[in-house]
């Protein structure tokens, strides 16, 4: 299993849920985003109306689902949580939808995937506080409509690009996230092993950070295994030395790359001699999804120049090729 995945095993997800910041002032990173999140919940509180419909979308692990429930803390209100593929059907929707509360937020994870018969209920419930239901069959159904509470609706995706337009139009916030910048990623794993009662020291943390990936989720995951090393073959502080010795075993290397993006970068630069290769193919030689590639394992290495995208395909950069102590072709020949 790669340490970056979209999905969550439960004991995982307690673990996340001890680390998740409860409020806004707690939450730490994606400064824009947050003031502009405080200015809508303020004014929202203050007409003492529900906040509008927020959609986040961005790679996994950056604090979507975090960001829902401080939402619906800051709000004063209860989050109910569910997700695309979870529901079946349009009757689902209805009855989830009508057990909430004045106000409540609903989030609904990878709401990409929800099915079109499912979306077509939240339509009306979006733009209305409506759900429509057909009684009886055929030539005798008949549509009444039921008044909902007003709610919020919180979606969160990796694949934006997936929504369907009549969705997306229905949000009135649309929000991506970003990687974290180093030093948030710090205080991020300062914060996360106060709560967990980890000693660790500033280079401990920062060499934690260093290999996040830029992902708040990663880092926790890292300080984790980092922990679980330093007190078993060492005292039980975390030094700069015991992370970058877990770190080392955990194959996840100085950049935050691991086993796999090396494997994607060194096969575009064996298989297709460095790029451009299209997605597609990189995607087939890799056995993955093109469109998981792209929304959740490319952004990292995009983002940090390892990979560059041209209109023939993606291209591995000289830096991937340093960084992974390879030689071009041409410089292997001379
Ligand atoms: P997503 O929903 O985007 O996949 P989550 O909200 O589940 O991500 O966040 C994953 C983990 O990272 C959680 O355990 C949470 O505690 C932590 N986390 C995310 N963002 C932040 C942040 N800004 N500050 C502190 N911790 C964070």
């Amino acid at each position: 299993r790669r340490i970056i995945t979209t999905e969550l095993a439960t004991e995982e997800t307690r673990f996340e849920q001890s680390l998740r910041p409860q409020r806004l002032q707690e939450y730490i990173g994606q400064k824009k985003l947050k003031s502009m999140l405080q200015v809508y919940i303020d004014a929202a509180r203050q007409r003492r109306e529900s906040l509008d419909h927020v959609l986040f979308y961005g790679p996994p692990g950056l604090g979507k689902t975090t960001l829902s429930g401080i939402i619906a803390n800051e709000m004063g209100v209860h989050m109910k949580i569910t997700s695309g593929p979870a529901i079946e059907k349009p009757g689902d929707m209805a009855a989830i939808l009508n057990h909430l509360q004045e106000g409540d937020v609903l989030f609904v994870d990878e709401i990409h995937r929800l099915n079109r018969q499912v979306e077509e209920v939240l339509y009306p419930a979006m733009e209305d506080f409506a759900i429509d239901i057909v009684l009886g069959k055929e030539s005798n159904a008949k549509s009444i409509r039921l008044a909902l509470p007003h709610f919020t609706l919180v979606g969160a995706t990796t694949r934006a690009g997936l929504l369907s337009a009549p969705l997306r139009d229905r949000f009135g916030v649309v929000q991506r996230l970003e990687f974290y910048e180093q030093d948030e990623l710090q205080e991020i794993v300062l914060r996360s092993a106060k709560v967990l009662g980890v000693e660790i020291d500033a280079a401990g943390s920062a060499e934690i950070a260093r290999r996040s990936r830029g992902t708040p989720r990663l880092a926790n995951r890292l300080l984790r295994r980092v922990r679980d090393f330093a007190e078993v073959k060492y005292s039980g502080a975390v030094t700069e030395a015991v992370a970058r010795d877990a770190l080392n075993l955990l194959d996840v290397d100085t950049c935050g790359l691991d086993a796999g993006d090396r494997t994607m970068l060194n096969l575009i630069i064996d298989m297709f001699h460095g790029g451009p290769v299209g997605l597609d193919t990189l995607a087939a030689a890799l056995g993955e999804d093109a469109g998981t590639l792209e929304e959740v394992y490319e952004p990292y290495l995009l983002m940090q120049g390892f990979l560059i995208r041209t209109p023939r395909g993606r291209v591995a950069t000289e830096y991937a090729y340093s960084h992974l102590n390879r030689k071009k072709e041409d410089e292997e020949q001379a």
